[in-house]
């Protein structure tokens, strides 16, 4: 039953400043499994994006993004030391779609809809850009992906763990799709906006831009009216309480800003 006990282990990340989370509990899978099975969604996508001429179209767009990235990238290691050795790939799909991602093992995608329809700015495109890097970190889409597949599979969590091997290709992929495509809970939400803040201020971009995204956030679904509802905030509610809580939060990651910023 040891390696039971080892599962459940969980921890609470303290920080001496800054944000407080947790990370995630009863991670089944390895998270060299979880990073291979994202790696090879994120490939099959972006190679689908490149055959519809959708993959980074817009190159001063793509390397604003990635400027943007290499300077959030270095601040990740406090909240998972893994991340250091991640091959970490940032990509701009040409799509209406409202939405950015980050898999697993680090691999963001940003839709050109997100950066048109809401004009982010580049404080605001740190702090979504934080807050999904802050999801992987977590290792949320891990302990979703590790749900589904002990569901999937319909075996006990310790006969899964003897055969892992065997899991099927397919079974992962889904784990993986899913690690993108369902919303988080709302605690995962939370702290995802949390490290988000962090990785912002200690990057030099201004937090408080967090808020002026949900409130554009919020904006644009108003104005969407009934139609589809953008992807994003149908994963990412855009509500009082989630911006009261980001404003509670600045206080933490101000200094940081405030010693960080260019
Ligand atoms: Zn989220």
């Amino acid at each position: 039953m040891r390696f039971l006990l080892l599962l459940l282990f969980s921890t609470a990340l303290f920080a001496q400043e800054g944000v407080e989370v947790k990370k995630s509990k009863l991670l089944l899978l390895p998270a060299s499994t979880v990073e291979n099975s994202a790696a090879q969604q994120y490939g099959q996508l972006m190679r689908q994006a490149q055959q519809k001429n959708a993959l980074n179209r817009d190159p001063q767009q793509v390397e604003r993004l990635r400027d943007i990235a290499r300077k959030l990238i270095p601040q990740s290691a406090r909240f998972n030391a893994n991340a250091a050795k991640w091959r970490w790939e940032v990509n701009l799909l040409s799509s209406k779609t409202v939405n950015a991602f980050c898999m697993p093992g680090g691999k963001i995608a940003f839709f050109t809809g997100i950066i048109d329809s809401l004009q982010l700015d580049d404080d605001e495109i740190a702090t979504i850009m934080g807050h999904e890097i802050g999801h992987a970190l977590l290792e949320h889409g891990r302990a979703r992906m590790s749900e589904q597949v002990a569901k999937n599979v319909g075996i006990s969590i310790a006969a899964a763990i003897f055969n892992l091997g065997q899991l099927s290709t397919e079974v992962l992929a889904q784990g993986a799709n899913l690690a993108v495509s369902l919303p988080y809970a709302r605690s995962q939400e939370s702290d995802a906006d949390l490290v988000g803040l962090e990785l912002a201020a200690r990057a030099g971009y201004d937090p408080r831009a967090a808020v002026s995204v949900w409130q554009k956030m919020s904006k644009f679904a108003q104005s969407a009216g009934k139609g589809q509802p953008p992807q994003f905030l149908s994963t990412h509610p855009a509500n009082d309480t989630r911006i009261k809580q980001i404003e509670a939060n600045l206080p933490k990651v101000m200094p940081l800003y405030e010693k960080a910023k260019p």
